[in-house]
């Protein structure tokens, strides 16, 4: 792009400014057929010129603009516009323009929420926090300044005040479920067990069953607790509960539900997962055999007939059967397990994030619940 003289770049910038507010206060309805395209063009040609001389454009836009009531939209338009592309320090330069100007309440909010949005992108979290506990006083945009605000505790773990901010959106009925806040609960009693606070952790764990009745992550928890009393056989109607519940959990949690169990009763427990299993749906029950060919567990009775039925069905695994020609069982479910024990395991449903262990909150986009079970199994 040549290198205009300053009066020219003003002329430019004044016609898309135009532009820009007839798209905002609806100008181009008024006009004939056609014309309303206009606004796109003229956002698509800012775009164009901040990407060409993007710190030219950023000063002669501010000193064109003043931030009377009728260029705040472009303002803000400017601001996200900015922020959108990844130019972060320009998305707070020009809201921190509007800031310093003399602003309607109601405009005041609206800056200090898009600021606190840049401040968060920029990974400045105090900074962005200090403005949207602000914004998070009044009325207009605190929902939003309140799921900004969760996110933040979240990410810094600081669970007591998320759990604040869960509550506070549910008063506005503005909050994620209730699920989330469970887990907030569940993060609190692990952090209160490893300090030797049992009690405080029961509370909390009783807490999360009264925001989810069924919540496998409690029990497991629980069954924790009561390991450590020395309730062995508590321990194990919790942990396998929470199995049946929520399957995935079988890779991390199944060898020590069996060693929980003791030789004594390990094969009434396989048998009660299995005819569970079985009842349930095919995948539930792959999902168990898989757990224990990985554990070396094909020798267990209970599970002998599941066990050859899913490498029946499972065309992977059947072609490992057949490779082998007519070798023994207990010779093909070694095979099989030495190949699961390598397979990834779990996979977040939501952004593909991929772990050797499971997770409750994706370590990839912090969505809560969204790991699952996931195998791939290379033959060699
Ligand atoms: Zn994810």
């Amino acid at each position: 792009m040549p290198d205009l003289p300053p009066y020219v770049w003003a002329l430019i910038l004044g016609a898309l400014v135009v532009g820009i507010l007839a798209g905002h206060f609806g100008w181009g309805r008024r006009w004939p057929r056609g014309l309303g395209r206009f606004h796109a063009e003229y956002l698509t040609g800012l775009d164009y010129l901040i990407s060409e001389q993007p710190d030219r454009a950023l000063d002669s836009f501010l000193k064109v603009m003043d931030a009377n009531a009728d260029t705040l939209e472009t303002h803000f338009a400017l601001g996200s516009l900015y922020r959108r592309r990844g130019e972060v320090e320009r998305a707070i330069r020009v809201h921190r323009n509007l800031l310093a100007r003399g602003l309607s309440p109601e405009h005041r909010e609206q800056a200090r929420l898009a600021l606190a949005q840049d401040y968060l992108r920029a990974g400045l979290l105090d900074r962005a926090e200090g403005l949207l506990r602000q914004v998070s006083e009044g009325t207009r945009l605190r929902a939003r300044a309140l799921e900004a605000l969760r996110v933040i505790y979240e990410r810094q773990r600081d669970w007591t005040q998320a759990l604040d901010a869960h509550r506070r959106l549910a008063a506005l009925d503005a909050a994620p479920p209730p699920a989330v806040a469970a887990h907030y609960q569940c993060e609190l009693a692990t952090y209160h067990l490893e300090r030797g606070d049992v009690d405080e952790a029961r509370r909390l764990l009783r807490r999360a069953r009264r925001e989810v009745a069924v919540f496998p992550r409690a029990a497991v928890l629980r069954a924790q607790i009561a390991e450590r009393e020395g309730n062995a056989a508590l321990a194990v109607r919790l942990l396998a509960w929470a199995l049946q519940e929520s399957p995935r959990l079988l890779h991390d949690e199944f060898a020590h539900l069996l060693r929980l169990a003791g030789d004594g009763s390990r094969d009434k427990l396989l048998e009660d997962l299995v005819s569970r299993a079985e009842q349930r749906d095919f995948g539930e029950l792959k999902g168990l055999v898989f757990a224990a060919l990985a554990l070396s567990l094909a020798h267990a009775a209970p599970l002998r007939t599941s066990i050859e039925k899913v490498i029946r069905l499972e065309p992977t695994l059947n072609a490992v059967r057949e490779a082998a020609g007519g070798a023994p069982f207990e010779y093909v479910a070694a095979e099989i397990g030495a190949l699961l024990a390598r397979a990834e395991t779990y996979r977040c449903a939501d952004c593909g994030f991929a772990a050797r262990r499971f997770y409750w909150q994706c370590p990839g986009c912090q969505s809560w619940d969204s790991f699952e079970t996931y195998v791939i199994i290379q033959l060699r």
